[in-house]
């Protein structure tokens, strides 16, 4: 019983519930529609569809609407029922769909964009269309007159965007790897900072407004927590995926960060833990712990006879070292190394196995990901990407003690099933250790 207990947690796993399968290309969005059973997807294929689940239990196309150019990026406005869908071609078109579902009307064309649209936001509140595109700019575009508002030009193209109604801050995420805040304005924007830490393309953001918290996933295969409300410039580093993190949504209500890659890896992090900020790397000329030239140092080389050595860092300490001095590797979750990186030989002795145990679970989606959306309130979560397939998953939420929050079966389970389910996931939770939950 006790191996079984303290074994790695593999079962909090998202479980699949369906495939949507028609797309003739890469779908670039798939959203679920809230309190329906049905989902709206926009595709390279230049088609946008609207599935409905059928009585046979399988999804199929009650809208089949073509549009000129390879559709790019979509949003979708629940309460107005209205879509707007960015296009390769640089244009976003918006469509008002039926109650029913089973009609889409074509309302107007923005012309947001020089180029492919890679992001649009529809705020309902100031009636305008915020978008961003391989043209490097973010525009934004009033949904009443359809009127360029303004617009902001970055160096490089501008790849993901996020937005706070209440203070009307945009952030955008571009192929450099920097994230600009701005404030946006009716016809002007001011530029507040900029964010630097990703080494590749930021591909992914999310903005939480309760928390103040901004999470980037890149092409450095990492994701980033910018501490915006603690104001004190606090990120954490998440390490945890083999390729590009293209997706990111985080649930307030449970203090998970869901992540998912280009290879199919999906993440679940836990963040409700103090975690730890990865330290700075320090330079030096010489290795920290035994002082021995590095291989640029000619001078000390030269003076002690010496042969330079190569220079690496100590992920937990972030000491110059070399070598021989950080031969041990390890993963500190607490630091966000949920797999080995190298630590110096003094990190190593103090890091116990306790400290290994891991704060995120890890699950193969089987497909390339590269847009993922979750209804929290049904616990669902559908992916889709280049394979031109969209998944549609239950994924199970907690609450902070630890109780299922959502015990609502997606799918008809013997009951004995279902018991070994919730068995297996109430253990993974006690097994948390004193760190890792607030009870
Ligand atoms: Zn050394
Ligand atoms: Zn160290």
């Amino acid at each position: 019983m006790a191996a079984e207990i303290h074994a790695r947690p593999q079962s909090s796993r998202p479980v699949l519930l369906s495939k949507v399968e028609g797309h003739q290309d890469a779908v670039s969005a798939a959203l679920l529609i809230p309190k329906e059973d049905g989902l709206i997807t926009a595709s390279e294929d230049r088609t946008i569809r609207v599935w409905l689940k059928r009585d046979s239990g399988q999804y199929w196309p009650s809208i089949y609407h073509t549009m000129s150019s390879p559709c790019s990026a979509m949003a979708y406005h629940h309460d107005s029922r209205r879509i707007f869908v960015g296009q390769d071609n640089g244009a976003i078109m918006e469509f008002h769909i039926s109650e029913d579902f089973n009609k889409m009307n074509f309302v107007k064309t923005y012309p947001a964009h020089q180029n492919r649209v890679s992001a649009v936001i529809f705020c309902l509140g100031v009636e305008w269309v915020i978008s961003t595109g391989h043209d490097k700019c973010v525009s934004w575009m009033c949904t009443r007159s359809g009127n360029m508002l303004g617009r902001h030009y970055f160096t490089s193209w501008a790849s993901c965007l996020q937005y706070d109604i209440e203070t009307q801050h945009a952030f955008v995420g571009d192929y450099s790897g920097q994230i600009t805040l701005l404030k946006l304005e009716q016809n002007t924007c001011t530029v507040i900072t900029t964010l630097k830490g990703h080494e590749g393309s930021v591909a992914s953001l999310w903005w939480d407004p309760v928390q103040r918290l901004l999470f980037s996933g890149a092409s450095d295969h990492s994701i980033i927590l910018w501490d915006i409300g603690g104001r004190k410039g606090r990120t954490l580093l998440l390490q945890g995926h083999h390729d590009k993190v293209q997706a990111i949504c985080y649930i307030q209500l449970t203090r998970q960060l869901v992540s998912c890659s280009a290879d199919g890896g999906i993440a679940v992090w836990n963040m409700d833990i103090s975690r730890e900020e990865a330290p700075q790397w320090l330079e030096s000329d010489s290795c920290q712990k035994c002082e021995q030239p590095f291989f640029w140092n000619i001078k000390q080389m030269w003076d002690t006879k010496t042969l330079g050595l190569r220079q690496h860092h100590c992920r937990k300490c972030g000491q110059a070292v070399c070598g021989k001095c950080s031969t041990k590797r390890s993963s500190y979750p607490i630091m966000g190394f949920e797999f080995q990186v190298r630590v110096c030989d003094s990190c190593f002795e103090s890091i116990k196995d306790e400290d290994r145990t891991s704060l995120a679970t890890f699950h193969e989606g089987k497909h390339n990901i590269s847009h993922m959306s979750m209804d929290i309130s049904r616990g669902l979560m559908v992916t889709c990407g280049s394979d031109r397939i969209v998944k549609i998953r239950f994924i199970l939420l907690f609450s902070r003690q630890g109780k299922l929050r959502l015990q609502k079966w997606y799918i008809t389970l013997p009951d004995k099933e279902r018991k070994k389910i919730t068995r297996e996931i109430v253990q993974i939770i006690l097994a948390r250790s004193q760190k890792m939950s607030s009870f």
